[in-house]
């Protein structure tokens, strides 16, 4: 029997915010087997804050959130987003040029006719910076300016309230694999991860290594399995497409999410997507 209250399909998700552009993709709802999470933004606040600020190499502490704030002007990853807010003071654009960013890795850029790398390990060997190798929990924005190191600033993101009682309630509805993709450090990864109780963690992974991750999972399934994947669209939406099912955050989600995504949670809750599968399975007991 159908609950007192029950809005079924696609307008019953949309009561719940949950936007889904096609009956079809409810109906590849009732066979998922497989939940790929992205994490910041998503299974994360993406709400990251400036936890400690290290200099090197002669550098202040304020030297350096100077350089990193010029870098980040024009970002709007969540890290730059917290980068700026630390920094406080205005900056001048005229002051900025070749500004470049550089996906799953961080930004490059011209301030005052230096050259100003900020982001993660993997962009500062790809650039040949040398430093010590620092085991901090949290998310490390390393800079250099003109080739020399500059020391990291150390920022830190929260999970969301409802991320736990998400992986719980996919477990409890039969999913097989909770999965999460990562372009941050395995230290982070790990962590979010293991506080959320998620199957799998890969982390330090480009744009394109998650697609890869993804069509390694899709071969696992058997018969009808379907595999959703869960993103905020910053770097993802390659993935949201891939997936047989992408599931974008709406409210921190970039409008390329919006458009690639199959679902939108507009609520930015990682819970709905348990909702989204039991209105799936009642909808098709109602059709069917
Ligand atoms: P996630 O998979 O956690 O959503 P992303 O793919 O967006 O992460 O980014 C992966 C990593 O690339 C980040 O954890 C960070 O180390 C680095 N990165 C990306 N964009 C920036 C940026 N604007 N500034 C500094 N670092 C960045
Ligand atoms: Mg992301």
């Amino acid at each position: 029997s159908i609950p007192l209250g029950f809005f079924g399909g696609v307008g019953g998700a949309s009561k719940r915010g949950i936007l889904v552009k096609g009956s079809n993709y409810l109906e590849a709802l009732n066979d998922v087997k497989y939940v790929v999470f992205d994490k910041t933004g998503t299974l994360t606040k993406g709400i990251f804050e400036v936890t400690s600020i290290n200099p090197s190499n002669g550098l202040t502490k304020d030297e350096l959130l100077e350089y990193a704030a010029f870098a980040e002007v024009h970002s709007n990853h969540p890290i730059a987003l917290s980068i700026r807010k630390a920094y406080k003071k205005e900056i001048n654009n005229n002051r900025i040029q070749d500004y470049n960013e550089i996906s799953g890795h961080g930004i490059e850029v011209k301030v005052d006719g230096k050259t100003i790398l900020a982001g993660n390990a993997k962009l500062m060997k790809k650039e040949d910076i040398s430093f010590e190798q620092k085991d901090v929990v949290g998310t490390l924005v390393h800079v250099a300016i003109d080739g020399q190191y500059g020391g990291y600033i150390v920022i830190s993101d929260e999970v969301k309230e409802d991320a736990a009682k998400a992986v719980q309630q996919l477990k409890s509805l039969g999913i097989k694999k909770t999965v999460m993709l990562t372009g941050d450090s395995k230290t982070v990864g790990k962590a979010v991860g293991h506080e959320l109780g998620l199957d799998e963690i890969h982390a330090e992974l480009l744009p394109h290594q998650k697609v890869e991750e993804i069509e390694k999972l899709d071969e696992r399934k058997i018969s009808k399995e379907k595999l959703i994947f869960v993103g905020d669209g910053i770097n993802d939406t390659p993935v949201l497409a891939r997936a047989d099912v992408g599931i974008a955050m709406g409210g921190l989600g970039s409008d390329a999410a919006i458009e690639a995504a199959d679902v939108v949670i507009m609520t930015d809750e990682p819970s709905k997507i348990a909702t989204a599968i039991k209105i799936a399975k009642r909808t098709r007991g109602i059709v069917w």
